[in-house]
């Protein structure tokens, strides 16, 4: 399985330009606020990773890490809350899935587990099938749920995507997380 445990910020990039595609990646998508900072902290057990690029000017952009020496974990800009006009969220991802051909090896797109799927989450999706990008939807915020909620929450997404990929996880409670690490070990090994 790939160590996860060895990753470090690489660079961010705000345009086209600036994309690193000479490796294989994944990358995290998601609402803001919906946890991904954590979880990309949680799975790569270093609670100060994503530190860097959430600091201000940083956040509309991609942002690299380099793990094992190997492979990119790519965090994007959290969508859903931009009240800034000139930043056109859509415009970088779209660019970036254009661009990144092989070396996107699969998507994760983060839900928050008690909340009820947006327009947002599913613009995302349609963008991704149209890209015919793999991805696959963690839930996030586990611990906030009981069994009952969460089978609700699962069952919800189940009518949408009919037999789809589902994680559920809690950076809080660590929970989930080594599903998720596999995920993305199998992802990243794949030719
Ligand atoms: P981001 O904007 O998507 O990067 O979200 P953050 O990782 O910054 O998290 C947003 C808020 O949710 C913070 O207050 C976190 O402490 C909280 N949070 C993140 N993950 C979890 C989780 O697994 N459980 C709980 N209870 N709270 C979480």
């Amino acid at each position: 399985m790939i160590n996860l445990s060895k990753s470090e910020f690489v660079k961010s990039a705000p345009r086209k330009k600036d994309f690193l595609l000479d490796k294989p990646q994944v990358c995290f998508l998601g609402k803001s606020n919906v946890g991904k900072s954590s979880l990309i902290n949680a799975i790569c057990n270093n609670r100060k990773l994503v530190y860097v690029s959430k600091t201000p000017g940083h956040t509309k952009m991609l942002n690299y890490f380099l793990t094992d020496g190997r492979f990119y974990l790519v965090d994007a800009p959290g969508y859903g809350y931009f009240k800034d006009r000139s930043y056109d969220f859509e415009t970088l991802m779209l660019d970036y899935f254009r661009s990144s051909g092989k070396c996107l090896k699969r998507a994760y797109l983060l839900l928050d587990v008690r909340r009820t799927i947006t327009e947002d989450d599913f613009a995302t999706m349609e963008i991704l099938n149209q890209f015919g990008i793999a991805f696959t939807i963690v839930f996030t915020k586990a611990d906030k749920l009981n069994q009952s909620m969460k089978a609700k929450a699962q069952n919800e997404i189940q009518k949408h995507l009919e037999n789809f990929e589902v994680i559920m996880t809690s950076s809080t409670k660590k929970t989930g997380l080594d599903d998720l690490r596999r995920n993305i070990s199998t992802a990243l090994n794949s030719k």
